[in-house]
């Protein structure tokens, strides 16, 4: 969907942030063992669990909750359009050897049964980290024939966060029994982070006069369900690619009638076109993350707080 259009974003886009937690935990050295929590479990001892992610969000809550006690290899590499993705079988050879694979679901990763099944891996654990959550329908025709009856974006909600690090969590136990209490304990924290970054805003937003922005690429419905607020999305009114002169005037009408600020721009969106776009309307371009892939080297919670600030700054 909608890797090229243009995006313009109105105002507001919203998120938290909270610290940073996760991410970042491949402990080079290696193994000094890991102390206390001992395990003798999994596999080998004190060996890392090996996690097999589909994409840049899983990897980071895998982190988070995982630590220096996974080992985490994504699947769909960084800058490659998440939506589309096809797996080839080569892309797909670290599941016969991992021992969890985690995928967002809610039809983000269509072929994800296939692939389990194809790994013959009887000792996989797959989670499908969305599990629990209460999903948004898709409502446009062809997004629905093109992508499922589901909005995959879960991940960029704070909610939504908490639901996919506590299935990673249970997914890592059955894994590695023995390291429970620890990525119990790294849950805990890394849930207690997104709930302070959802209070923070929970109560900007509330306090907010105007409850909408503009993005190109329409993947923040859970967000906006998380405070209450609306996204417009360019490749909603607009369909997909480059807007032609037409559209591009249709785009400027609605910004100005809308009085749109601050143009979101995704990473895989055409910089180009917004930022035309942005000049005509007065508007200024800003970056949104999607964490669909890794964006600036930043964390999970660094790009949802930048993103909450973000969107909260452009709705006054
Ligand atoms: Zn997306």
């Amino acid at each position: 969907m909608s890797k090229k259009i243009v995006a313009l974003l109105l105002s507001l886009l919203i998120v938290p942030a909270l610290s940073a937690c996760g991410s970042t935990n491949n402990s080079t050295a290696g193994s000094s063992t890991s102390s206390s929590i001992a395990s003798q479990t999994s596999t080998a001892g004190s060996e890392k669990v090996k996690v097999s992610v589909t994409f840049d969000a899983m990897k980071e809550f895998t982190e988070a909750v995982g630590k220096d006690r996974v080992e985490v290899s994504t699947i769909i590499p960084d800058g490659t359009e998440p939506h589309d993705f096809e797996p080839k079988a080569q892309d797909l050879t670290g599941l016969s050897s991992a021992q969890v694979f985690v995928y967002s679901g809610f039809g983000m990763e269509s072929w994800a049964d296939q692939a389990v099944k194809a790994a013959n891996n009887k000792n996989l654990v797959a989670v499908e980290a969305s599990k629990g959550a209460t999903p948004i329908q898709n409502t446009d025709a062809d997004e629905i024939k093109e992508h499922g009856q589901y909005d995959p974006h879960i991940w960029i909600s704070l909610k939504g966060a908490e639901t996919e690090a506590e299935n990673i969590r249970d997914g890592l136990i059955k894994a590695d029994p023995a390291s429970a209490d620890y990525f119990k304990q790294n849950c805990d924290d890394f849930v207690s982070q997104l709930e302070s970054l959802y209070s923070e805003y929970n109560t900007k937003f509330q306090a907010a006069q105007n409850k909408s922005f503009v993005t190109g690429h329409a993947a923040f419905a859970y967000l906006c369900r998380d405070f209450g607020l609306e996204q417009n999305s360019v490749e909603d009114v607009f369909a997909e690619g480059e807007p032609s002169a037409q559209k591009l005037a249709g785009l400027v009408d609605y910004c100005k009638k809308n009085n749109v600020k601050t143009i979101f721009v995704e990473d895989m969106v055409s910089p180009a076109v917004s930022q035309t776009l942005a000049d005509q309307v007065g508007a200024k371009v800003e970056q949104i993350y999607t964490i669909e892939s890794n964006e600036d080297d930043k964390t999970y919670l660094d790009r949802m707080k930048s993103n909450l600030s973000e969107i909260y700054d452009s709705l006054s």
